[in-house]
């Protein structure tokens, strides 16, 4: 297999820089950078049928994935989840065609092994002889798993308050765990003056191109599952946003491949009431999301006031004819039940937000019910034993 890897370019401003190096923002403007990729090549030397002999996890992809040489990828069988058919969820909610894409079948339990994945195999293949990172908990416990196959040291930094599931995961798999008090944005501090004290490389979201690179591979696997198509809405429970910009990356790499022409799918951001930074900024018309103060709800996913990409979730939900829509902790706990007990599926508290907003968009109109809708569950409820 072949990367078609070439360079990375600025979301923010005109610059370009070298992929051959260990790097995090556009050091000329502070902004997110973008793996590229020579996909005109790429369509002429590869075609999509090829996949179906292909590894069966988000290496598959290739082509349009950020490591140059297959011996250093860190993979522990990420990606490649099932699309489940939803029926009596459907019927609970007020859809008819409603499926949900279990990323909680991933091998740390959520898609963050999707991220880590990728990012901790491209800093291999940089040469980091360490990794930090800042989490509101499964980042943390993706990247010690990761960085134990890869033989690295990491350092995780997570609230005080995070889960245990969380915490025990990084000490279980050799990691490093500092507690902070704070939430995420004061983890992110700690992880970068680590990382510079020891000379190490911080991987927090998007201030490092390669963990959007990862969860792009969700925006693939809904096309080839799909049959090169999308459906007409995707859901996304958001915190960072690294999958809202990630799938919608792979939604613009699939035309440019000439695998996908039909028609996009709408994205809409679900956010908890007590931590809604894009669903304000959304509503207010602006592209720049403040900071949420006192950050508060049971579904740490999504306890995220400031999302550094959030220019760039802004702009998917606007392009996108989609939008941005709170719910509240009890009624993402309810649908959290409601989806183990109509379907069996056991999601977080995450995938129950998804749900919730699904009903509320149906019920607003923003949605119809006979909308193919794709319900993304980004981590199993089985990391939240508390919450059941
Ligand atoms: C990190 C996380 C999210 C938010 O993901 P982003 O792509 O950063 O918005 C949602 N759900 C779970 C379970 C998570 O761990
Ligand atoms: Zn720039």
């Amino acid at each position: 297999m072949k990367s078609f890897l070439t360079h990375l370019d600025c979301t923010g401003c005109d610059a370009t820089h070298s992929a051959d190096q260990l790097i995090r923002l556009c050091p000329d403007c502070d902004k997110v950078l973008y793996a590229r990729y020579d996909l005109d090549s790429a369509r002429r030397e590869t075609d999509r049928d090829a996949l179906a002999d292909r590894r069966s996890d988000m290496w598959r992809y290739f082509e349009a994935m950020p490591v140059l040489d297959e011996a250093n990828i860190v993979s522990l069988g990420e990606g490649m989840t099932p699309i489940l058919e939803a029926p009596h969820l459907a019927e609970a909610i007020g859809a008819t065609n409603l499926v949900i894409k279990d990323e909680g079948q991933n091998p740390t339990g959520t898609f963050k092994s999707r991220g880590l994945s990728a990012a901790v195999s491209k800093a291999k293949e940089l040469g980091a002889e360490g990794v930090t990172i800042p989490t509101a908990g499964n980042a943390g416990g993706a990247l010690a798993a990761y960085a134990a196959r890869a033989g690295m040291d990491a350092h995780v930094f997570m609230p005080q308050d995070a889960l245990d599931a969380n915490k025990k995961e990084v000490t279980h798999a050799g990691g490093t765990l500092h507690l902070v008090d704070g939430l995420i944005g004061e983890a992110g501090q700690q992880s970068r003056e680590l990382a510079a004290e020891l000379g190490m490389f911080d991987l927090s979201t998007l201030q490092e191109p390669y963990r959007a690179e990862g969860k792009k591979t969700m925006g693939y696997e809904i096309a080839e599952q799909c049959g090169w198509t999308f459906p007409d809405a995707i859901i996304y429970p958001t915190g960072g946003g690294t999958g809202v910009v990630g799938i919608w990356k792979a939604i613009e790499e699939l035309e440019t491949l000439g695998w996908i022409d039909g028609k996009r799918p709408r994205f809409f951001c679900v956010q908890a009431e007590g931590c809604q930074p894009i669903v304000r900024a959304f509503e207010q018309g602006t592209d720049h999301a403040e900071p949420w103060a006192n950050a508060h709800t049971v579904a740490h996913g999504m306890r995220v006031p400031s999302a550094i990409a959030d220019y760039l979730i802004l702009n998917v939900l606007r392009e996108s004819g989609g939008g941005a829509i709170a719910v509240s902790d009890d009624d993402l706990l309810d649908h959290m039940r409601l989806i183990a007990r109509t379907e069996g599926i056991v999601v977080g508290p995450e995938g129950g937000a998804t749900a919730a907003a699904a009903r509320r968009l149906i019920a607003s109109g923003a949605l119809s019910s006979s909308d193919h809708i794709l319900l993304l569950n980004t981590g199993s409820g089985l990391k939240t034993p508390e919450l059941m």
